[in-house]
């Protein structure tokens, strides 16, 4: 049954989107006290309801275990969400619900490389990004921990640790990966586990790893991080969250600033949500999306765009 959209969506801070970024977010702002909404497109998922439909899927796809809603549909999905035109077309997915495409992702945890940030000077490839691996640093210190990833801190990845250890043990490498590993162990490769933001041991509450190895597209144990673990966080720390409510428009006033966004319930019935701030977390390309479609007088190109940047690079 289709819910009903809440009549008061106002806090200090409106997120939206309720995937890793949003959720994360949203449950550091209210341990400082901000009265945050966070508002996803897409339904709460129930860990054993999936379960049931990826058994029941003949197609044990990526999304299988989250059936596409009207309201909300996949991106992938028949009813076109997603039009793709150009030579690069996206031939991956995502996924619209509560706690987002965390919930289908495999756990790989790897960071970017220092020289990752700076292809074009380095190799004339792409573009330089305009920070470093430097400013990010203590940033992927902090998500490892949350994440719980788990790593061999003797085995180097490339992104330089400072000397901080894996939040967990690595996890045990296969049969078949000790096989792979000896055999190139003669010709001067090393081979190790790569990071994985999957328990190797309890953590947070959550199970260890049983290797069962379903891990994309869902985790049956919950051993496997997903964003589901910051979303009951931030709702135990004070934060609403309004599943079913698509943002369909920014509102930008005179000043440029934005004044409210409108919002679509799963019933079809629509409301403003206004808050003192607004973070748009709706995924890489959810989030683009919504920034241009919002073009209106007080934005001609797009929201948050007079860099002409939005949607690019
Ligand atoms: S328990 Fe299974 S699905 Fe979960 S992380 Fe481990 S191997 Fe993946």
């Amino acid at each position: 049954m289709n819910k009903s959209l809440e009549k008061d969506l106002t806090a200090d801070v409106v997120v939206v989107g309720a995937g890793a970024v949003g959720s994360m977010m949203a449950w550091q702002l209210a341990q400082k006290g901000v009265k945050v909404l966070l508002i996803d497109a897409g339904p709460r998922i129930e860990r054993a309801n999936a379960i049931q439909h990826f058994f029941a899927s003949a197609e044990k796809g990526p999304n299988s275990p989250y059936p596409s809603q009207p309201y909300a549909p996949h991106p992938m999905h028949p009813q076109d969400h997603l039009v793709q035109a150009g030579p690069a077309v996206f031939g991956g997915s995502y996924l619209r619900g509560v706690g987002g495409t965390t919930w289908h992702w495999t756990g790989f945890s790897a960071r970017f490389r220092p020289n990752d940030f700076r292809t074009k000077s380095l190799f004339g490839v792409g573009v330089d990004w305009p920070v470093g691996y430097a400013d990010l640093q203590e940033l992927y210190l902090f998500v490892e921990k949350q994440w719980g990833t788990a790593g061999d801190s003797a085995f180097d990845q490339g992104g330089p640790r400072g000397g901080a250890p894996f939040p967990l043990p690595k996890v045990p490498m296969t049969y078949a990966d000790t096989l792979i590993r000896d055999a190139l162990a003669p010709l001067g490769y090393t081979v190790a586990p790569f990071a994985h933001a999957r328990n190797s041991e309890v953590f947070d509450g959550r199970p260890a790893c049983c290797g069962s190895s379903s891990c994309a597209p869902i985790c049956p144990i919950g051993a496997k991080y997903d964003a589901s673990v910051h979303v009951a966080k931030a709702e135990a720390a004070g934060v609403r969250v309004v599943s079913e409510a698509l943002v369909e428009h920014i509102e930008v006033g005179p000043d440029q600033l934005v004044t409210g966004l409108r919002v679509r319930g799963s019933d079809g019935q629509r409301a403003v949500a206004t808050g003192r701030a607004y973070v748009i977390a709706a995924h890489a390309i959810e989030t683009p999306s919504l920034l241009l479609r919002s073009a209106q007088a007080n934005a001609p190109q797009g929201v948050a765009n007079r860099s002409d940047a939005v949607g690019r690079y």
